[in-house]
């Protein structure tokens, strides 16, 4: 709170001055709020593959004379390690963008090799669920942003996509042209996310099946990455989905036109 503000407020409105601070305090304690939540479920969420990490250690232990068996428990092993680092990079993710003054480098950004970046990234993942991955929409369209943190983003929506869906379904990604905006459509014919459950599929650690998305491999942590990443770009995220159809997320970003000649100059660090 600006205490200018506060004092030129004192003077001039006597009483509501009581009022402002404690929304101030009110929303400093949410805040705290929030951060503790954070820290405790990243706690909590790391917890668990560190533990299935050492209970598996000791099996090969004790199981030093069995070499099938110690094949087992240390791919087993293998499997939690990857599961560690994919959580620690979406939590410094998810951390980085919530940041204030988290590091977000903006330049002029297309999202053509955006588009081709996230499909690329996923097709190994495509390939052995057997989905489909269609590319469709227009091209040449260009935002300001951070090429990066947008690949991260798309590439989440396309890797729910694919873990989501029966094989032999299709995921389309498309880019829609909507004058001053620009679409990014992910959708897929998968499970779809019931109408309670797409109120909370943003939020942190939020898993709409937890044993299902448990098994599947998932952090409850890639849509609150989308959600930020849009917001730090100035767009919102839209989400249709019917269970047993199939679900649609659509980031909504504005769009810049890059044969401006001032496109690279308005350019700025945020
Ligand atoms: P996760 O890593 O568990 O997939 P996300 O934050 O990416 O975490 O998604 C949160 C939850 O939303 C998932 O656990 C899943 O239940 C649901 N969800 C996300 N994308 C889809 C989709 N394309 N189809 C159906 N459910 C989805």
């Amino acid at each position: 709170l600006d205490p200018r503000l506060v004092s030129v407020r004192a003077s001039t409105l006597g009483g509501q001055l009581t009022l402002l601070m404690i929304r101030d305090v009110t929303e400093q304690e949410r805040l705290d709020q929030m951060r503790r939540d954070f820290v405790a479920n990243t706690s909590h969420e790391l917890k668990t593959p560190v533990g299935a990490v050492s209970l598996l250690a000791e099996a090969i232990e004790s199981a030093a004379d069995d070499p099938a068996q110690v094949r087992i428990f240390a791919s087993r092993i293998s499997a939690e390690a990857t599961r560690l680092a994919q959580l620690t990079g979406r939590i410094m993710s998810l951390s980085r963008l919530q940041a204030s003054d988290g590091v977000v480098d903006f330049s002029v950004v297309a999202l053509d090799e955006v588009i081709t970046a996230s499909i690329e990234g996923h097709a190994v993942q495509a390939d052995s669920a057997g989905v489909e991955l269609v590319r469709g929409g227009d091209r040449g369209a260009h935002v300001r942003g951070d090429a990066q943190i947008l690949i991260e983003a798309v590439g989440n929506l396309v890797a729910n996509a694919i873990l989501y869906s029966p094989r032999g379904s299709r995921v389309g990604v498309g880019v829609t042209i909507e004058g001053e905006t620009v679409e990014i459509a992910v959708s897929d014919q998968g499970i779809g996310i019931t109408e309670s459950d797409r109120e909370r599929v943003f939020e942190r650690f939020y898993r709409a099946d937890e044993a299902r998305s448990r098994r599947t491999g998932g952090t409850g942590l890639g849509l609150s990455i989308v959600k930020h990443a849009t917001q730090r770009h100035g767009g919102e995220v839209r989400l249709w989905s019917r269970p047993g159809r199939g679900s649609t997320f659509t980031m909504v970003l504005p769009r810049i036109d890059a044969t401006a000649p001032d496109a690279e100059k308005k350019t700025k660090k945020k």
